[in-house]
């Protein structure tokens, strides 16, 4: 066991002033003190006379430093430290200041037995009796090379940091580091930044409105400051960034200062603001074109409605001409009325469609939770009748969508009439309706085994007018599927279709499930 071989003089005096209580315990006496001392591996602790010279020694100093207690008890402390300090009288100087101030504390390098550098966290001591007469010094020293080079890692890799400015500011503002992103990015080397504002690197209006202090004060209330904006170059010239702000703290929590990283993404801001100018005048232009649509569906709708009177005038009239002057017509006279019979009839049921649609742009509906086979019932009951057997209907009466009723019905009853009318001559027609759920869709099918549409065409067909046929051979408005589109994309649905010359067509609707 190491000994300590001196104590600065036995007695209750020097302990009080070593901080060792004098009191009966048997935990507080002087001997467990001491073991307590002499047994503590991580940590030297020694005594030294006031002129320098060891006199104990504990376990902790005989691991860091190699020397047994009988090797260096007696010689003088200097032994620890390297040539350049000796040179510099270091040793003494830290005795001399200790002995001034009563502490001293320093970090460098100091020797092993064996000549090797252990970076060393030292603390000396005054030890005075009640007198103040000086009975010499404590010192402990603690072996922190591992700290010191994982700080040295750390900081060569902050320093590499290219690509973010990473720097530290005072409490006060004042830049403490800086690392080479930040001398790239902001065109400073270090030593010329450094003990400067970083206010500097702030535009005149931010300086105005106290941003600099504003984000100091952020951070340090909050733990936290992120923001974007402007900041000024050595050079002048601006750049958008992007920066982090966190308050550096001491152990006791006292803020002693910031750390700051800055990214330079001006190409990232020069790009959002294109697509938000490009998002803008695309706005303008959408405004506009509703703004046209909406005028011509005003159009559309005021003629459509004042065109209705005068065929029901033609049609009225033709009918009581041919009801009541028929027998006294020549033939040919009744069969040109007849055909403008079927004319008025073909022209109501083009008024009619055009008011259904753009009466779909002008309502406003809220689709709401519908039962599909009540829609499907409503479109089943308005086909033909010599036609609804061709029908076949197979949709769970459970499944709900989020649709609205009359115009979901209308939608169906024109893809089930489609199916209906494609037809090649002579076979007989069949439609089929199905829905399944898919996720939190709903998707109903139509599918008909009629003359099919060719790939090219698909897209086409579902536009006002677009027809793939002449009225004589397949008569109908071509705007069926128009409403169909139109109502479905209101309700927040698609619609597709699926077909091929000669093998018929199926219409995909895909509704949100209610
Ligand atoms: P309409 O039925 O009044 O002609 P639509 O808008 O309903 O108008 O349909 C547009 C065109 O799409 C039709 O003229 C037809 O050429 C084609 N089409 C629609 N449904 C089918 C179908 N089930 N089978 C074959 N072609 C179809």
């Amino acid at each position: 066991m190491s000994a300590v071989r001196i104590m600065p003089k036995a007695g209750g005096s020097s302990r009080r002033s070593l901080g060792i209580p004098d009191m009966s315990h048997p935990l507080q006496s002087e001997h467990v003190f001491r073991l307590l001392v002499e047994s503590t591996t991580d940590y030297a602790i020694f005594l030294l006379t006031p002129d320098g010279r060891v006199a104990s020694w504990n376990r902790g100093a005989e691991r860091i430093k190699q020397y047994k207690a009988e090797e260096i008890v007696g010689k003088h402390f200097s032994i620890f430290y390297p040539p350049e300090d000796l040179v510099n009288g270091k040793p003494e100087m830290e005795l001399r200041i200790a002995a001034d101030t009563g502490r001293f504390e320093d970090d460098g390098w100091r020797l092993r037995k064996d000549g090797s550098r252990f970076w060393a966290n030292v603390v000396i001591s005054a030890v005075r009796d009640d007198d103040g007469t000086l009975l010499g010094f404590g010192k402990i020293t603690r072996d922190v090379t591992d700290r010191r080079e994982a700080e040295l890692r750390y900081r060569l890799l902050v320093e590499g940091v290219s690509d973010y400015a990473i720097y530290s500011l005072d409490k006060n503002g004042n830049v403490t580091s800086w690392n080479s992103g930040a001398a790239r990015i902001k065109g400073y080397p270090g030593e010329e930044i450094i003990g400067k504002h970083f206010s500097l690197f702030y535009t005149r209006e931010d300086i105005e409105a106290r941003i600099p202090e504003k984000i100091l004060e952020t951070a340090a209330a909050t733990g936290h400051y992120e923001g974007e904006g402007w900041r000024v170059r050595k050079d002048g010239s601006k750049f958008w960034s992007s920066v982090v702000v966190n308050p550096l703290r001491d152990q006791d929590g006292e803020l002693v200062g910031f750390s700051k990283i800055t990214r330079d993404v001006t190409d990232r801001k020069k790009l959002l603001d294109t697509i938000q100018k490009h998002a803008e005048e695309l706005e303008l232009r959408i405004a506009e074109r509703e703004q046209t649509y909406a005028e011509l569906e005003a159009f559309s709708y005021s003629v459509s409605h004042d065109l209705r009177a005068p065929l029901r005038a033609i049609e009225g009239f033709t009918d009581i001409v041919l009801t009541d002057f028929g027998k006294q017509l020549p033939g040919e006279a009744t069969e040109y009325l007849q055909q403008v019979l079927q004319a008025t009839g073909r022209m109501n049921r083009l008024v009619q469609d055009l008011l259904t649609y753009s009466r779909l742009s002008r309502i406003d509906f809220q689709p709401g939770p519908t039962k599909l086979v009540k829609a499907v019932d409503e479109a089943c009951a308005q086909i033909d009748e010599h036609l609804r057997d061709k029908v076949a209907v197979s949709v769970d009466p459970t499944l709900r969508v989020s649709a609205h009723l009359s115009t979901l019905a209308q939608i169906l009853l024109n893809l089930i009439n489609n199916g209906l009318k494609f037809y090649p001559p002579g076979k007989t027609p069949h439609v089929e309706v199905r829905a399944h759920r898919d996720d939190h869709n709903i998707l109903v099918s139509v599918r008909d085994e009629g003359i099919g549409i060719a790939a090219q065409h698909q897209e086409r067909i579902f536009q006002v007018f677009e027809r793939l046929h002449t009225a004589d051979t397949y008569p109908g408005t071509g705007i069926g599927l128009a409403i169909v589109k139109r109502g479905i994309t209101r309700m927040g649905g698609t619609v597709r279709v699926e077909s091929a010359p000669g093998k018929g067509s199926t219409f995909y609707i895909c509704l949100p499930a209610a």
